[in-house]
Parts: structure tokens; C-alpha cells; sequence
């Protein structure tokens, strides 16, 4: 075999940002789409849209100068004449593509000001004989700075230094009829001619069949692996003793809907068994999933050992505790408050509590999971809104829950809905639990679409109802590129609306604030002593207060589709109908227009969460970009059922029969995803 060419660093790092850490990555780096090289076709048969080949002569040259300097050529074969047209070009070209050349050049067809043209085709000079390709042309995904003609050289490379052994033994091969592993990369990466262009486009080809089955099978293969890997380590086997859970029902103003009810029953199962849970617990906004942690904390207490209940922001943090500690202290339970806020001497006071096991239940951010907090004897790790903590912060919770022999159970909340196909790809370690209905007695949210120029008659329906007895919210616009500017335009805004309502009495909260002010300001509001809140998105999660009805979000137009919905959810809460107003400045954006669109039209967080899946992919969606994550790929879950069915089969195969091959497997699909997936 051939050396493999050296990369260079710049070229690594663009390599990196596609996913691609190790030279083998670069094999499963499968083209999106091709361009046929293959043949010369006749200029007769263009037409717009369509990417080709032709080969004539030059029989116009010119640069012109209006509206910019443009090179234009004409190109005529025996069949008819296209225009090729060049905005930025180097003297050599020029005289390539001078009058009385024979080119060859591959671009797509579009319909110009003087009939049908292609814009800076890939043109070479080409004599009777110059050889054509013998396959397909690869078009990659790419980024920024990393050419195809780099990407395409790398790859060829690579398929020739690389060895591709196929992992799945040959009799499993033959009996599930696919394709060699080898020759289907080849394949993939260079089609030949006769292959029917379809079946690369809809993927039906072989070749992608057998590679859609291998992505399945080792996704599979690690789902297994976790699993048993999950039942070999201990975690305490938490017995449902049932006083203070009882105790806890027996207080609540209301009863548990049966999907809370069904809920909380897998969660109480799992914390029984000797091994960790690992338990994703999945309810749209205002589902009720904080009873339901509850309910799994004191199933951990009854028992005696501590909880750790960790939320991604200081304010939903604080209505936790705030929350739980109402529920928990007629129980005699007394929650511990950790943040990164506290004061030294109070953060040593928490510490000490949770060292000695004093306090059983502690609530707080992520500085729970500092490397100065150890716990006495943890047991159960809630971790609310999951997917907003980053990759490090999983890891440090991880690596909390392994300072001792036995670790805890984890119980993970989000209200961010994930589509089927997500979840079974990105959480394959996890299991599931949905919520699927909402509490009885909540209306559903009224939502308009109001243009900024209406701003006044907001106003207006903002003080009647506040006049009215009711309470409203007034979310701040998002500035993503400086916190300081959004902070000065949560404050310039909260002066405005005060004179504006100097009849009411106004609030502000923001993510600056101290905590003790912001929790100030919030249980103002609770109480109704506040009116109006202006906030900035610091309340997107978690705050509950349900005699507010009426939202306005400003500029609606900047915030994503699940910010949007998580907002929203902050009204709708009690009894009476509620509003939210999305104030939106023209001119918008497509983005922006259609997600504003979706908001109007859904309500359901599921539904919202698929369209969000559409307009940004997954990686966006679940936050978890950074992490160099990857989905599936290549297969479907929902098209390839069948491919899925027999990679089931398979891994529990190769398992017990290869467990060499399966290794192979994780290696060849899952070595980059290796670290996160223990997280
Ligand atoms: P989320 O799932 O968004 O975290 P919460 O746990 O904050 O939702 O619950 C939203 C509100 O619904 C809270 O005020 C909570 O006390 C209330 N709630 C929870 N369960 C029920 C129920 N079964 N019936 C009525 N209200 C409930
Ligand atoms: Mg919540």
C-alpha cells in the first residue's frame, strides 16, 4: 500500500469542524451528491437545473464592464451554443477560454439575461482524445476554506492507504445478502456510470445499504454494550418504603394525572435495582415533572442516602428549591442551596453539609458538581433541562457519581421534546419516560402575531389586563452577540415601560442580577405585589406562576423556535385564558418568518420540536454542537425498519459469537463518540 499523505494542521482542524478526528473517518465521509464527468453531452439537451458536461469551441471571448467586470464566452458544439459566464478570473483563464479554443466545461444550466448560461463552470481544454472520467465525481460536505478538489484528493488517498477489512463475518454476510464493506465504500465514494442515479439519491443502492446497515448495527451494538455495562455497576437499590412520598401526595392541592402517575412508577422501579438509572424523563413545559422529582428524591431519602437536584440556571435553581422546600419541609426535610453566587462562607456551610450528610437533599447549579463538593452517601443525581449543560459539565456529574464505589441513579429532565429518530440515536444509553398529558385545567394559550408598529395598542391591552387583576410578562429582545447590550436594553426598556404604566407597579429581572435580588424580584411577582415583569430570557425555563396570562415577547423575530415555546409556557398556567403577543420588526428574515409561523400555528412541544429538527438539524437542536455528536447519518429509523430489525439481530449475534467484530465495529463508528456517550 501507499504512504498516506500527510495533512497538514489548518487542513485537520477544517477536518474537524466535518467530525472527522481520524484518517479511517474520512472513508464513512460519504459524498451528498455527484456530478457526471463521465460523458460529453450535447448542448441541445440543457436545459436550467441540470448540472452536465459539454465540449465545444469558443466562438465569443469578451470582458465586459457593465453592471461589474465579467468575463463572457460563448460555447458551441454541433448541437447549439451556451453562454459561460465568469465574475472573478485570472489572466490564464482569459486566454483558455479565448476565441478558437476547444473546452470542455461541467456546470450547472441556469436561464440568464441571454438564455441559458452556466455561472463560473469548471472548464479544461480538451482535445479529440482528452480521456474522460471512468466514475462519477464526488460532492462532498465541506466547510469553509477546505475545497472539493482538496477533499476529493484527501479521500482518494485515503481509500487507497487506508485497509477496510469488512468486520461482519462473511457466512452473517452472506445470509443478510448485503454488500462487501470494501467495495461499497469504493462504490460510494466513486460511482460508475451505469449505476442508476436514483438509487444513489435515494439511497436503495446496495452499496448505501450496507452501509446504512453498519451504522444501525453499531449503534445497536452500543446500546448493548452500555446496557450491560450499566447492570455491572452498583448503585444503592433504593426500596419504595413509601412515608414520605405518601406524606408528600397526601399535601398536594392536587392528584397525579395518570401520566405522571405512570412516570413515576418507572422511575420508582428503576431506583430499586442495584444498578445506576439512567432515566430521561421528557414532558412539554408545565408537564408537572418537578412532583415528579420529587417523588424520586424522597424514594432515595426514605432510604437514607442524599439527593443532588442540579438546574442549568440560577433562577430555575432557585424555584426548586424554593418549590421543593415548601413541599419537603412540613416532611421535615430542609434542602441545602448551592450556587455559584453564594458567598464563600456560605458555599463552605453547604459544603459541610453535604460532606457530613447532615442534609440529604441538596439543590443548586452546576457548582453542586465542583470538585470541592463531595457528598456523604449520594444516591440520586436530578439533573433538570439536561441537554443545556454542556459536555463538561455531564462529564464532572459522572465523574462526581464514581468518587465513590457505588454511584447514583440519574434521573434527567428536559422539556425539550426530541423527536423518535433523536432520541433513539442520540440517548441510545438512556431510558424514556414521557409525559404526555398536561394537568387538567390548563387553557390553552391564545398567541397573535403583532407588528412592532402596533406597539401602542400592546401597551394598551398590557395595562388593561394588568388593571384587571391579572399579571403579565414582557420578555426583553435577545442580543446575541453581547450580554452587556442585552442588559442595557432589558433596562432601557423596563424605564420605558414604567412610565409608561406609572399605574402599575413594574418589575425587572435579568441574568446579571444578584441572586438573592432576582429571587426577590421573582417572589414580588408571585405574590402579585409586582404586576408587570420585565425579564430577559433568564425566565425561559422553569418559572411558575400561574396567575400571569398575558406575555408580550418582544422581537420575537431573534429567538429560536424551543426559546419561543419554553417562553410561552410561562403563561397558561391557571385557570383563566392567556395571551401571548409575539411583537415582530419588519423586515423579517425567511427563518424568521417561518418560525414565527410554526409558533402561531402549533402548540404542542412535540410538533414544534420536529419543525425545529427540520430548520436547523439535530445537532442545534439538542445543544449539543459542540460536542462533535453525530446522529444517524446515513440510515432513517422510520425508512429503514427493516435494516434496523435485522441489525437487532445482528448485535446480539456478533456479541455472543464475535465479540472482537462488534469492538471492531464501535471502533470503526463510535470512537469519537466514546467519551460523551459515557457522560
Ligand atoms: P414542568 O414540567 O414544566 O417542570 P412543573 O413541574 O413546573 O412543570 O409544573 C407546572 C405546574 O403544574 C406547577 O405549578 C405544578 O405544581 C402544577 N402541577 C403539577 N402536577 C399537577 C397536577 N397533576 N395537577 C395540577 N397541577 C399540577
Ligand atoms: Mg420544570
Amino acid at each position: 500500500m501507499a504512504a498516506p499523505a500527510k495533512i497538514p494542521p489548518a487542513t485537520l482542524a477544517k477536518l474537524s469542524k466535518l467530525g472527522i478526528r481520524h484518517r479511517a473517518d474520512l472513508l464513512l465521509h460519504l459524498p451528498l451528491r455527484y456530478e457526471d464527468e463521465t460523458r460529453i453531452e450535447p448542448i441541445e439537451t440543457a436545459e436550467p437545473g441540470r448540472t452536465m458536461q459539454v465540449q465545444g469551441v469558443i466562438t465569443q471571448s469578451e470582458i465586459a464592464f457593465r453592471p461589474r467586470r465579467t468575463l463572457l464566452c460563448r460555447l458551441r458544439d454541433e448541437t447549439g451554443e451556451l453562454s459561460l459566464r465568469f465574475l472573478h478570473f485570472y489572466p490564464s483563464q482569459t486566454s483558455m477560454l479565448a476565441k478558437g479554443q476547444k473546452i470542455r466545461a461541467v456546470g450547472e444550466v441556469r436561464m440568464g439575461f441571454h438564455g441559458l448560461e452556466m455561472v463560473h463552470p469548471k472548464c479544461s481544454k480538451a482535445g479529440e482524445d482528452t480521456p474522460l472520467k471512468t466514475s462519477l465525481t464526488p460532492v462532498y460536505p465541506t466547510t469553509a476554506g477546505l475545497s472539493q478538489t482538496a477533499l476529493r484528493r484527501l479521500i482518494a488517498n485515503t481509500l487507497e492507504v487506508i485497509p477496510m477489512p469488512d468486520h461482519l463475518p462473511e457466512d452473517l454476510r452472506m445470509r443478510l445478502r448485503l454488500a462487501d464493506f470494501a467495495e461499497s465504500i469504493r462504490v460510494l465514494h466513486n460511482p460508475a456510470p451505469d449505476i442508476p442515479p436514483a438509487s444513489l439519491e435515494d439511497r436503495s443502492h446496495p452499496a448505501w445499504r450496507r452501509i446504512k446497515f453498519d451504522e444501525l448495527l453499531a449503534q445497536q451494538i452500543s446500546m448493548r454494550v452500555h446496557h450491560l455495562a450499566r447492570n455491572a455497576r452498583k448503585a444503592p437499590a433504593l426500596k419504595a418504603n413509601g412515608h414520605y412520598r405518601e406524606a408528600l401526595l397526601k399535601s398536594l392541592p392536587f392528584s397525579l394525572t395518570p401520566a405522571q402517575q405512570k412516570v413515576a412508577k418507572e422511575i420508582g422501579l428503576d431506583l430499586e435495582k442495584p444498578h445506576p438509572m439512567q432515566r430521561l424523563l421528557l414532558g412539554d413545559v408545565g408537564s408537572g415533572k418537578t412532583v415528579v422529582a420529587a417523588l424520586a428524591a424522597l424514594q432515595a431519602i426514605e432510604n437514607g442516602y442524599q439527593v443532588a437536584f442540579m438546574a442549568p440556571t440560577e433562577i430555575l435553581a432557585e424555584q426548586h428549591y424554593l418549590k421543593l422546600s415548601g413541599w419537603l419541609s412540613p416532611l421535615g426535610i430542609f434542602p441545602v442551596w448551592l450556587s455559584g453566587s453564594l458567598k464563600a462562607s456560605e458555599k463552605r456551610q453547604a459544603a459541610e453539609k453535604i460532606a457530613s450528610g447532615e442534609t440529604l437533599l441538596a439543590i443548586g447549579t452546576h457548582a453542586l458538581f465542583q470538585q470541592q463538593i463531595s457528598f456523604h452517601g449520594l444516591g440520586l443525581a436530578i439533573v433538570d433541562e439536561q441537554h443545556k449543560f454542556g459536555v463538561e459539565q455531564r462529564l464532572a456529574l459522572h465523574e462526581k457519581g464514581k468518587e465513590k464505589s457505588i454511584e447514583p441513579h440519574q434521573l434527567m429532565m428536559s422539556a425539550t421534546p426530541i423527536p423518535r429518530t433523536l432520541a433513539m440515536s442520540y440517548y441510545a444509553d438512556l431510558d424514556v419516560s414521557v409525559i404526555d398529558t398536561l394537568p387538567p385545567g390548563r387553557t390553552p394559550v391564545t398567541t397573535k402575531l403583532v407588528s412592532d408598529a402596533r406597539r401602542e395598542e400592546v401597551f394598551e391591552r398590557v395595562r388593561s389586563a394588568c388593571l384587571s387583576g391579572q399579571q403579565a410578562y414582557w420578555v426583553c429582545p435577545l442580543i446575541e452577540e453581547s450580554e452587556t447590550l442585552e442588559l442595557q436594553s432589558a433596562v432601557e426598556t423596563y424605564q420605558q415601560l414604567c412610565s409608561a404604566f406609572p399605574e402599575l407597579r413594574v418589575g425587572l429581572v435579568h441574568g446579571r442580577m444578584e441572586s438573592s435580588e432576582k429571587a426577590h424580584v421573582m417572589n414580588e411577582f408571585k405574590a402579585g405585589s409586582l404586576q408587570l415583569l420585565v425579564a430577559t430570557t433568564v425566565i425561559e425555563v422553569g418559572v411558575d406562576v400561574p396567575n400571569a396570562s398575558l406575555m408580550v415577547i418582544d422581537h420575537a423575530e431573534r429567538m429560536g423556535l424551543a426559546q419561543l415555546h419554553q417562553l410561552r409556557g410561562r403563561v397558561g398556567r391557571g385557570a383563566r385564558q392567556s395571551l401571548c403577543i409575539l411583537l415582530y420588526q419588519q423586515p423579517l428574515s425567511e427563518l424568521a418568518r417561518t418560525r414565527l409561523k410554526v409558533i402561531f400555528e402549533n402548540t404542542d412541544g412535540f410538533a414544534i420540536a420536529e419543525q425545529d429538527l427540520i430548520l436547523r438539524g439535530p445537532g442545534e437542536l439538542l445543544g449539543a454542537r459542540q460536542s462533535g455528536m453525530a446522529m444517524l447519518r446515513f440510515a432513517d429509523i422510520d425508512a429503514d425498519q427493516d435494516l434496523l430489525e435485522q441489525a437487532r439481530t445482528t448485535a446480539d449475534l456478533l456479541l455472543r459469537d464475535h465479540p472482537d467484530a462488534a469492538c471492531s465495529y464501535l471502533q470503526r463508528w463510535m470512537a469519537k463518540k466514546h467519551e460523551f456517550l459515557h457522560a
